[in-house]
């Protein structure tokens, strides 16, 4: 099990415009602030245009802001795309990578994705590789096998538990309202731990976060259960007050 701190992290997804993102990073940024020291790592992730104005907005309040994708390569003919360094330079210390509405919507396949994960190591961001099963693997008995697959395929050879953090998501439960039970998700993240221990040294520090319609209502359970050691949300993270309900939910 990772020890220390726990990362609640907020995947804004493609919402918001300039005056609500900054107003909302605020007031994520002014609870931590009352709270003083917490026990947990907070960071949002807006859309590509907030980056710039979101990380002026919070900075030096201990609110960490990442990118929801990046571009494997430095630079070059890749229109509309957004390199690690470019994320980096704009203030994130984290991007997303392999989200299954990548995944689903972009055919982005596990090798991409790690050379995604590569070029944020290069760029000295913290890579959260997200995985996970459909409904139908898991219907299928598949869900373990699947998640196996995408970490042996996603994961560089550069991450550590310093740089990678790994989030799993069932694609059943984003955006649903369905979550998955406190034993399917201590059964997944247990395989999770597993197979980071036999890959990487430092396998058993990386932290491996719960994603999957988490709210206050549930995120309590959701962050007792062994090898949680924090949440992606999304739509739980666009309302400053259930997103700190969930923060404060941690143990
Ligand atoms: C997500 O998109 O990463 C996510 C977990 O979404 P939601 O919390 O809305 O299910």
């Amino acid at each position: 099990m990772a020890m220390g701190r726990k990362l609640i992290a907020g995947n804004w997804k493609m919402n918001g415009l300039k005056t609500e993102g900054v107003v909302l990073a605020r007031a994520v940024a002014e609870r931590l602030a009352s709270a003083g020291p917490i026990p947990v790592d907070l960071l949002v992730c807006p859309p590509a245009t907030l980056i710039w104005p979101v990380t002026e907005a919070v900075a030096g309040t201990g609110l960490a802001v990442g990118g929801q994708d990046c571009h494997p390569q430095v630079s070059g003919a890749h229109t509309g795309d957004i390199s690690a360094a470019m994320l980096a330079e704009a203030g994130c210390g984290y991007v997303i990578v392999g989200h299954s509405e990548r995944r689903q919507n972009h055919g982005e396949t596990d090798a991409l994705i790690a050379t995604k994960a590569a070029a944020a190591h290069a760029a000295g961001l913290v890579a959260i590789i997200c995985v996970g099963e459909t409904d139908a693997e898991r219907d299928r008995g598949e869900a373990g096998t699947v998640v196996e697959r995408q970490l042996a395929g996603s994961i560089p050879a550069s991450a550590t538990a310093t740089n990678t953090v790994i989030a799993y998501e069932p694609v059943w439960a984003i955006g649903t309202g369905r979550t998955a039970t406190p034993a399917d998700v201590a059964q997944i993240h247990a395989l999770i731990r597993e197979t980071l221990v036999r890959r990487l040294d430092s396998g058993a520090a990386v932290r491996i976060l719960y994603g999957g319609s988490v709210k206050p209502s549930n995120a309590r359970e959701l962050m007792a259960v062994p090898d949680v050691d924090g949440a992606l949300v999304g739509g739980a993270s666009l309302k400053a007050d259930e997103f700190w309900g969930i923060v404060t939910s941690c143990p």
